[in-house]
């Protein structure tokens, strides 16, 4: 691994970090499902070639997309497993997801009839999604009756109807019984479709589900924000985290009481205060909402964010770290000596959600995986 693009602002991803965190869902659903790493959006902004890479190793069922453009960059990569792009998905892009031969999740009959139509005869496979509550994509689940033999009536060998999923909205809450009445749903509508018998997937669950409720694994599990070391909801285990970001102390200086910082000057020194001025901001994905509110670690001491975040630089006030010099390294996610800013915390201080912060992270820091280890 080369120091060479830590200069400024950069994230680092832990890759074996990922690995047994890949590890504690296979422990939690035992050896039969398939484990299908949902690695959209730039795998969770973590860079989807370092994720692979490091996922290649545990040997994934299949991966899961978002966009065809995701689907095509993972083949591109040299993926060759399966490939599943949730959908719905545009028009546009059905020649592009047969091209690049992914699964195509299906929620409506005019869209399977367009995949028909573009593959003209090539192979092609989708799998139904069901909708059970969700409600952003989908068959209806209380329809069944009619969309099931008009799927069974439309697929054939060449148009490979191979699986069945549905999407939980609320697995990450601890007691609401949506789950299950999300799963009851599916299990009906699976029960009574016409599909296929023969190496026909059923899956539901995410990250959350498949750790609180196991028994709802089917045949495979999507899982995300858990591998990449997001907390995933209410009394579940915690994943070891994965991902840092830190960035270079660009200037320290004395600020004289009432001297001021950032735009709006929403800060002014109260008396003599020391600040270091660091280099990321939000145009780098560090959330504009951190501005004082969030904090930094300097040689392993908590310091506030003070001031408005600006769009490449954010000031901390280090009053009370000695001897911080340009070129050290502030931590706004991940540990420095003692310390640790969490991702959550820093969701929570950005009134967000962990998967908002982790994908916010812009093309301009770059993504340093630690090497995966050996198993
Ligand atoms: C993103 C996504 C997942 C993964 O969810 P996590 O909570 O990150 O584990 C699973 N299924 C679908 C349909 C998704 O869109």
């Amino acid at each position: 691994m080369s120091t060479d693009c830590r200069t400024r602002a950069w994230m680092e991803i832990d890759a074996s970090s990922l690995r047994r965190n890949f590890g504690r869902i296979r422990n939690a659903v035992g050896p039969s499902p398939g484990i299908t790493p949902m690695v959209k959006a730039n795998a969770y902004g973590t860079g989807v070639a370092g994720a692979v890479r490091c996922l290649e190793g545990e040997a994934p069922k299949s991966y899961g997309v978002a966009t065809v453009a995701e689907g095509r960059e993972l083949r591109a990569l040299g993926v060759e497993r399966p490939i599943l792009v949730i959908g719905p998905i545009p028009p546009g892009d059905v020649p592009g997801a047969v091209e690049a031969r992914l699964i195509v999740g299906i929620s409506d009959t005019g869209s399977l009839a367009r995949l028909a139509e573009v593959a003209a005869g090539r192979s092609v496979s989708f799998h139904t999604e069901v909708n059970t509550g969700m409600g952003r994509g989908g068959l209806d689940w209380q329809d069944a009756k009619r969309w099931g033999p008009e799927v069974a009536r439309m697929a054939g060998p060449t148009l490979r109807w191979e699986g069945c999923f549905t999407h939980f909205h609320s697995a990450d809450l601890e007691s609401d019984d949506s789950l299950h009445v999300q799963w009851q749903r599916f299990r009906e509508v699976i029960e009574a479709l016409p599909a296929p018998r023969e190496d026909f997937l059923v899956h539901a669950c995410n990250s959350a589900a498949a750790l609180r409720a196991s028994g709802y694994a089917g045949d495979a599990v999507r899982v995300g924000i858990f591998l990449f070391g997001g907390v995933c909801g209410e009394g579940l285990p915690d994943p070891e985290a994965v991902v840092a970001v830190r960035a270079r102390v660009v200037l320290v200086r004395d600020a004289r009481p009432g001297t001021t910082v950032g735009y709006g000057a929403t800060h002014a020194a109260h008396g003599p205060e020391r600040w270091a001025t660091l280099a990321i901001g939000y145009g780098d994905g560090l959330p504009r909402a951190l501005g004082n509110r969030g904090h930094a670690l300097l040689r392993g001491k908590r310091v506030p964010i003070i001031g408005r975040i600006s769009m490449d630089l954010t000031v901390v006030d280090i009053t009370d770290v000695e001897d911080v010099a340009p070129g050290d390294i502030a931590t706004f996610i991940g540990t420095d000596g003692e310390e640790t800013v969490t991702l959550e915390e820093v969701a929570s201080h950005a009134s967000t959600i962990n998967y908002e912060i982790l994908t916010g992270f812009t093309p301009r820091i770059p993504r340093i995986w630690s090497e995966a280890e050996k198993p």
